[in-house]
């Protein structure tokens, strides 16, 4: 048989690129669906605030990625976004120190830092949001907001709050990215967005560990289910190759994640729904709090251009690398390469969480 130089040539290249790239997939609450919860939440908001969340509803959603995008080039962002909440101890969700002063008073703030802040870094962005809306800062409280909506997002996220983060404990590795990027990019389309009307929350602090509480309670059931699934599916169909930044990229197969969305009874849609639904209630409880000031509106596209970059440090690149379903790590050999640098990079931008 015959084949071509050109299709040589294809058939090499596509070798080497899983060679390299061997399981890149669309990560996150992936950007994609923290965009979404930034944007469903302004609809629940009432008429005295829904007028200038509207007004900068592209500003709510395009930013809501800027802490994943942070995580990379500032130290300390990266702890923002998850709890070990087991690595104080199997029931340590319960009686972890709910406010920051006591937990760095019993565990030390080094400590605290190495294993997430998420549950108390949450309600510190949530006293900056009142502070900006009581000063009046629009654009202070608009990149607030965004913020916001984004750690109110992780901590609905059971694996956000587990050393076992991405199942490599379990041997179930990619699994982060599977419940959390892959589910709601196949299926959310067919998601019931609309959650009713922001309610005032009394005690946000206790509020926030409430939800993450919960959140931790999935873990087990997350990891079982699937582990489940596997052992009765067979390896050859679990995965498919689809075409992620120009890249052939293998992701679950939409069989197999269809069958673990089965399995999960609605949890995906269950939790971003109850995302969306406390993101409009601290926006609205920090407005209430802050004594229901007139927020000024201000010009979108001005707002847009002086938008925040992000430039990722490499000692902060590979900070919880495995959160990803990638294992982006590449043969020592390529490190010279310029080609393996741009592409790093760009898949660092545009995919980590
Ligand atoms: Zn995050």
């Amino acid at each position: 048989m015959y084949f071509s130089t050109s299709f040589w040539k294809c058939t090499l290249w596509f070798l080497f690129l899983t060679l390299i790239f061997p399981n890149v997939e669309t990560l996150a609450w992936g950007f994609y669906a923290h965009k979404k919860i930034n944007y469903h939440a302004v609809f629940s908001l009432p008429p005295e605030l829904i007028g200038f969340y509207k007004a900068h509803i592209h500003y709510i959603s395009e930013n809501a990625v800027n802490p994943d995008k942070r995580r990379y080039a500032v130290k300390g962002e990266a702890e923002k976004h998850f709890l070990d909440a087991d690595a104080y101890g199997d029931s340590a969700i319960y009686t972890l120190p709910r406010y920051w002063e006591e937990a760095v008073a019993q565990y030390g703030e080094d400590s605290l830092r190495a294993h997430g802040i998420a549950p108390w870094s949450t309600y510190s962005t949530y006293l900056q949001l009142v502070r900006a809306m009581q000063s009046g800062d629009s654009k202070t409280i608009l990149r607030l907001s965004a913020d916001l909506g984004h750690y109110v997002g992780d901590i609905h996220v059971p694996l956000h709050t587990t050393k076992n983060y991405n199942g490599q404990l379990t041997g179930q590795y990619g699994i982060h990215a599977f419940w959390e990027s892959r589910i709601p990019e196949l299926l959310s389309s067919e998601y019931d967005f609309f959650v009713g009307k922001a309610a005032f929350v009394e005690k946000p602090q206790l509020a926030i560990w409430e939800i993450i509480t919960r959140t931790h309670e999935a873990v087990d059931s997350v990891l079982q289910l699937e582990s489940q699934l596997a052992a009765s599916w067979p390896e050859q169909k679990k995965y498919s190759y689809e075409e992620r930044n120009g890249l052939n990229t293998r992701v679950h197969s939409k069989a197999y994640t269809m069958a673990f969305h089965a399995m999960l009874n609605g949890q995906v849609e269950r939790q971003l729904r109850n995302t969306i639904k406390f993101v409009a209630d601290l926006w609205y409880t920090a407005w209430i709090n802050a004594g229901q000031p007139i927020l000024p509106k201000i010009g979108e596209k001005e707002f847009m251009e002086k938008n925040e970059e992000f430039f990722p440090l490499d000692d902060l690149k590979h900070i919880r690398e495995h959160e990803d379903q990638g294992k982006k790590t590449f043969p020592p050999f390529f490190n010279h390469l310029k080609f393996w640098e741009e592409r790093t990079s760009k898949v660092f931008n545009e995919n980590r969480i």
